[in-house]
């Protein structure tokens, strides 16, 4: 059996203060944060065990128990049995059963989200991911990313720190250098501020970071934007996320929407944003290798990306997420567990009180959510497409069982003639072959697509081949259009 990676998100729920289009879990009472990160490390302590040896055993439901589950769409599990004190698990390193040695779990990545991650101290970080290791490991981890803001980086000294702490990547939340954008996202920090974070992660030598931008504001002209992009590109970041404003109801932008102060630009207007940070980034030698994110070759987030491929991560802290999945010992996969923490700082620090507590279910005190392969293969189908690798149908078969319908194979032959979907192409070998033969990590997607073979001068002759696998993929046409398309093809 091939080694299972898995990662950890860590969610950060504090802010300095509210920006106006946000909608993420957060507060901005800072005082909770000691007892949040006593919280979070007895949580990563009790956890680690139940989650990875998920991860190994044998299959947690049939497809017909899991599609069982599909709708009513979750499927509550509450568990709990009684295991070591704390005491007791942060003494033993992490033992796992035969059957998990045989597959060797490995963490790979480890990211901190918010929330503001920057908001807590570097020390704190450090017990955090000395936690992390004495109960995963970190030997085998590739990215340790930290999302932060530039008025929490406000010295040279405060990034090594972070680095000395042993995080890798730092994630900045700069968004505009624009004042009066700035102003009005409520950002708590200045241009001048976000200048000087980027300066400093250069003088610390941080080999890779993202910058994270918003286009699309009401009012802001294409010009505005021209002088932001070639702002943020005056650093040369290695990598940048480029989002579209939207406007929640419940944030601050809403309420303004709501109540007719603010109007938002139209459709054509954001889609204009977006081709000019398409062509201006890739002038620069960033390539969109997600809908949204843009890198220099070699740059690409691995934490996000292993989202995209479908990987489980143990998510840990209010609010956070999680996925594991389980597999047969031939990688098929039998379901998935999906988690959410309650999105409390207070219950979650209550939850985690007791110094004596014992080893817990990873779910502990959250809310399950059981999915067949089916609802994973489409999944994996809506995060695929978004990416320039798309997805291989031989994947779909022999990971999920998936079998595209001679209804869908009509629908890509059509948005392919209409210029969204490039052709599929017929790889000529099984699909066993081709992944030892195209691994992700090598080449772009025209090298990908040129060691796929020949791609058929007729797509709609080509028919799903247990035997053979075909490359989904879309065009930068399709790209703009992603989740619409991914839809249409599920519906
Ligand atoms: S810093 Fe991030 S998480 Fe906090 S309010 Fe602003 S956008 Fe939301």
């Amino acid at each position: 059996m091939s080694p299972v990676p898995y990662s950890i998100y860590i969610h950060v729920p504090f802010c300095r203060q509210a920006c106006s289009y946000c909608d993420f879990y957060f507060i901005t009472r800072q005082e909770l944060i000691p007892a949040y990160t006593e919280a979070l490390i007895r949580d990563i302590r009790s956890s680690a065990d139940t989650f990875v040896d998920g991860l190994t055993l044998q299959p947690m439901c049939s497809e017909s128990a899991a599609e069982k589950s599909r709708n009513p769409s979750t499927q509550k599990v509450r568990e709990r049995r009684p295991h070591p004190s704390d005491q007791q698990l942060e003494n033993t390193p992490v033992s796992h059963t035969p059957e998990a040695q045989l597959s060797k779990p490995y963490l790979s990545s480890v990211y901190f989200g918010g929330g503001t991650p920057s908001r807590l101290p570097a020390r704190t970080i450090e017990r955090i991911l000395e936690t992390i290791h004495r109960h995963h490991g970190l030997d085998s981890v590739q990215e340790i990313t930290m999302e932060a803001n530039p008025d929490d980086l406000t010295s040279l000294q405060a990034v090594r720190d972070l680095k000395n702490a042993g995080v890798t990547r730092l994630s900045m939340g700069v968004q505009s250098f624009n004042p009066d954008l700035l102003q009005f996202m409520n950002r708590a920090h200045s241009a001048r501020q976000a200048e000087q974070s980027l300066d400093f992660i250069q003088q610390a030598d941080f080999k890779t970071y993202t910058v994270d931008l918003i286009y699309g504001n009401p009012g802001q002209t294409l010009r505005q934007l021209e002088t932001d992009i070639k702002t943020f590109l005056s650093w040369n970041p290695p990598h940048i996320s480029a989002y579209a404003l939207t406007i929640e109801p419940g944030t601050r932008l809403g309420k303004a929407l709501q109540l007719g102060r603010l109007t938002e630009p139209d459709d054509h207007e954001v889609a204009r944003h977006m081709q000019l940070t398409v062509n201006l980034l890739a002038d620069a030698g960033l390539h969109r290798y997600e809908v949204s994110n843009f890198a220099l070759p070699g740059h690409e987030a691995v934490h996000n990306s292993s989202y995209w491929n479908h990987t489980s991560y143990l998510g840990i802290g209010p609010g956070a997420h999680g996925l594991q999945l389980r597999s047969t010992p031939d990688g098929r996969l039998t379901g998935a567990l999906r988690w959410s923490n309650p999105a409390d700082v207070r219950a979650y620090i209550q939850m985690h009180k007791e110094k004596t507590s014992t080893r817990r279910e990873f779910t502990h005190g959250t809310e399950t959510e059981i999915l067949s392969p089916t609802q994973l293969a489409e999944e994996r189908l809506l995060m695929g497409l978004r990416t320039s690798d798309g997805v291989q149908t031989g994947e779909l078969l022999e990971r999920y069982g998936y079998q595209l319908s001679e209804k869908q194979l009509r629908y890509l032959e059509k948005m392919r003639s209409e210029g969204y979907f490039h052709p599929l192409s017929d790889t000529k070998f099984t699909t066993r072959e081709a992944e030892q033969r195209l691994p992700a990590a090598e080449g772009g997607p025209a090298e990908v697509e040129q060691r796929l073979g020949e791609v058929a001068d007729n797509p709609s002759e080509v028919k799903q081949d247990p035997e053979s696998s075909q490359l989904l993929r879309l065009t930068d046409a399709g790209l703009a259009l992603a989740d619409r398309l991914t839809l249409e093809l599920l519906s």
